[in-house]
């Protein structure tokens, strides 16, 4: 049987992040940044208000005091928007709001809370800082300065930050598209009465939201009777708009197993056995005319699960350009003793917690590969090496940790 390690190494084969396209701001969500973004410009583009309140002359306010205000005549009001054309003379002041630009000549700006709120003349009642509540021209960007570098990260604020230096497109590495097939005759749509011998379809949902979280555009195609045409028909349909596809089901041993049957004949998708449980039938190669990369999952729900984590989710990640390729593993003593088959390294479901400072993994339930609850009250996988048969309780194990939600 082949390794883990050497069939991720051969989905990974020849897959390299896709080619950088311009895309619009809100388009670009999650992506990676394939330009250096500079600014055009200043931020703040001129001084102004950071407070709602009177710009001024600080030296005019020089003893003011509760008990004794200084009281200024209000020559205007400087709403934000204003063109910052306007000057202040000595002795007088002006309205002014957040976001505003700071009239020529005025050195500080008095928040009204420090004052009687007057609008013909107003009184005020303490001795602003020099500076004090101005946003200086340039304090956040300077003009020409690099403020994201290539390989970032399109987050909320780089969006936003992006959009505050004028850029309403960038350049970027596109989320790849995924998509997602089920097949089986067996398989009913959720929500859908179930004859006998049917149950609901259940790996589209997990690997579509699983491809999503990998940070791919994921489809999800749905249901595919096990028949060698049909099967066909909806892969041409798809490839228009996949980068990577992913099947689950039809690639065991069984007589029904329409997909290896089907992709075995094209000779460009290769089935294997790989050393793991759960997960052991894997199939990889490309199809169509672009020779789009498609992974072909065992149909059992956790193993579909497990092979997308270990197989899929490095792939999407290069394409995208991210690194680590693989989840994060941190090392957790082991609360409960297992078994683990020789010859196989087992990705058993466990939650992982932090106890005394320490991490501590529970096993969740009995580890068949069709345990759909029990994968739902896992927070992380415990890999146990291929030689490894028994993990006693208090054991020190490897856990692969799929969500940050620990108790
Ligand atoms: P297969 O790999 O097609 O032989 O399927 C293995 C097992 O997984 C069978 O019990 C199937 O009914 C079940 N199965 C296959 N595909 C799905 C799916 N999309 N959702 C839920 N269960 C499935
Ligand atoms: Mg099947």
């Amino acid at each position: 049987m082949k390794s883990v390690d050497d069939h991720l190494q051969d989905c990974l084969e020849g897959i390299t992040a896709l080619e950088a396209i311009d895309l619009q701001l809100l388009d670009a969500h999650g992506c990676i940044l394939a330009e250096e973004v500079v600014a055009p410009w200043a931020i703040p583009g001129f001084d102004n208000a950071s407070h709602d309140g009177y710009a001024v002359h600080a030296a005019d306010l020089a003893n003011a005091s509760e008990s004794a205000p200084v009281e200024l005549p209000v020559m205007g009001d400087i709403p934000a928007g204003r063109p910052a054309t306007l000057s202040l003379q000595p002795g007088t002041t002006m309205r002014i709001m957040t976001g505003a630009p700071v009239p020529d000549g005025a050195d500080a700006v008095v928040p009204v809370e420090w004052t009687d709120a007057g609008i013909a003349n107003v009184k005020i009642k303490r001795t602003p800082d020099l500076g004090a509540h101005i946003r200086r021209i340039g304090s956040d960007v300077l003009g020409g300065e690099q403020v994201l570098a290539e390989g970032t990260r399109l987050g909320p604020a780089q969006l936003g930050l992006l959009a505050a230096v004028g850029r309403d497109r960038v350049v970027c590495r596109p989320k790849p598209r995924v998509v997602v097939l089920s097949t089986g005759s067996e398989l009913v749509e959720p929500g859908m009465p179930l004859l006998p011998g049917q149950i609901s379809e259940s790996n589209s949902f997990a690997l579509t939201a699983a491809a999503k979280e990998a940070g791919a555009l994921a489809y999800r195609v749905g249901i595919v009777l096990d028949d060698p045409r049909k099967l066909l028909d909806t892969l041409e349909d798809q490839l228009i708009r996949a980068d990577l596809i992913v099947t689950t089901g039809g690639v065991s041993a069984g007589a029904y197993d329409v997909v290896k049957e089907v992709l075995s004949r094209l000779g460009t998708v290769e089935f294997e056995k790989v050393a793991m449980q759960p997960g052991m039938p894997q199939g990889r190669g490309t199809i169509g005319p672009d020779s789009t990369p498609i992974f072909t999952l065992p149909g059992n729900p956790v193993s579909a699960y497990v092979s997308f984590e270990v197989f899929v989710r490095p792939v999407i990640r290069r394409m995208l350009g991210v690194e680590p390729l693989v989840r994060p593993t941190v090392r957790a003593v082991c609360s409960d003793a297992f078994s683990s088959p020789d010859g196989k390294r087992q990705f058993a479901r466990g939650w992982l917690s932090v106890e005394d400072g320490r991490y501590v993994v529970r096993p969740v339930g009995a580890q068949s590969s069709h345990l759909v609850n029990d994968l739902a009250h896992a927070n992380c996988l415990i890999v146990v090496p291929e030689q490894v048969t028994d993990v006693p309780a208090g054991g020190t194990v490897t856990v692969m940790v799929l969500e940050r939600r620990l108790s």
